[in-house]
């Protein structure tokens, strides 16, 4: 708890150190691009640097992610000797027993680590947009979370089909086999089991519920795993409340039948945080986020 507290409070002096250097008054525009790099350095918070420190450098991020992938390991187990379970909603009520066996996972932060891509956000300055991450992606440079290529290999050699139901576009969908295939996850050579968002028609949508559906047609869903209340259950954007609400009665599968992935740098919980934000400007985001803080 008190290393805890040291970091929030860490966090919170960054932060208001943001807020601090945006209540300034306006200076002259920059005259060199020293000068202009100094200028949008002044004007970043940092409020990612401590989430993405700890991915990267943490023995506690990697122990976290080992542990997740461990316990999905013996759960893998279980959910194949009791040919009831499911772990999908659109599963639920079906006789799921004649279906021969599949797992579900979310790519990014859940299997594929971009921690550089925050990394850059946090050293050259801005924020994500799609232009950058494309630029990042097609790099192919993206790592392994810990864990994870064990997992999927595991349950491959069981005999259950690994499928990865990204919201990554459907055009990075080369990139992302050459990562995946690198880094030895095992993807089907006679099916697709990698479901890119936009990859048809019908999944212009984030939500990932339609792809969901497409693999429980045909397979008995084992288990979910993603980084992102997303990645589970239909609905996860909303507020703080919402998001409590929406997940409280499937409690007992986190674990077993649902296993999270920590990511602290971003997702659907970071956005509840800003719901109602009266403007996207950063240092209204800052002051949202700020309320939300229980002192
Ligand atoms: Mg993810």
């Amino acid at each position: 708890m008190v290393g805890a507290a040291r970091v929030g409070a860490v966090v919170l002096a960054m932060v208001m150190g943001g807020c601090a250097a945006r209540t300034a008054p306006p200076a002259p525009g920059p005259a060199t691009p020293a000068a202009a790099a100094a200028t949008a350095a002044t004007a970043r918070t940092y409020e990612n640097l401590d989430a993405t420190l700890w991915m990267q450098t943490a023995i506690e991020y990697h122990a976290s992610a080992s542990q997740a992938y461990r316990l999905a390991t013996a759960q893998l187990d279980r959910a194949l000797a009791d040919p009831t379970v499911t772990a999908a909603i659109e599963q639920q009520g079906q006789n799921v027993s004649g279906l021969p066996p599949a797992i579900i996972l979310d790519a990014d932060e859940t299997v594929l680590d971009n921690t550089p891509y925050q990394a850059r956000l946090l050293t050259a300055g801005g924020t994500y947009d799609d232009a950058t991450w494309k630029v990042w992606v097609n790099e192919r440079k993206a790592g392994a979370v810990p864990g994870a290529v064990a997992f999927t290999q595991y349950a491959r050699a069981k005999g259950v089909t690994v499928f990865f139901i990204t919201n990554r576009n459907a055009d990075l969908e080369p990139a992302t086999r050459d990562d995946m295939t690198r880094l030895g996850f095992p993807l089907d050579a006679t099916r697709d089991t990698l479901l890119m968002r936009r990859e048809r028609p019908e999944w212009e949508s984030s939500e990932k519920a339609a792809r969901r559906s497409v693999v429980a047609r045909d397979f008995r869903i084992l288990m979910l795993l993603g980084d992102d209340l997303g990645d589970f259950l239909p609905n996860a954007r909303g507020t703080i409340e919402e998001r409590q609400a929406r997940v409280a009665a499937y409690d007992a599968w986190w674990g077993s039948r649902w296993i999270m992935i920590p990511n602290p740098t971003y997702g659907s919980w970071e956005a509840a945080t800003r719901t109602g934000a009266a403007s996207p400007a950063a240092a209204d985001q800052l002051k949202q986020k700020l309320s939300r803080l229980r002192p």
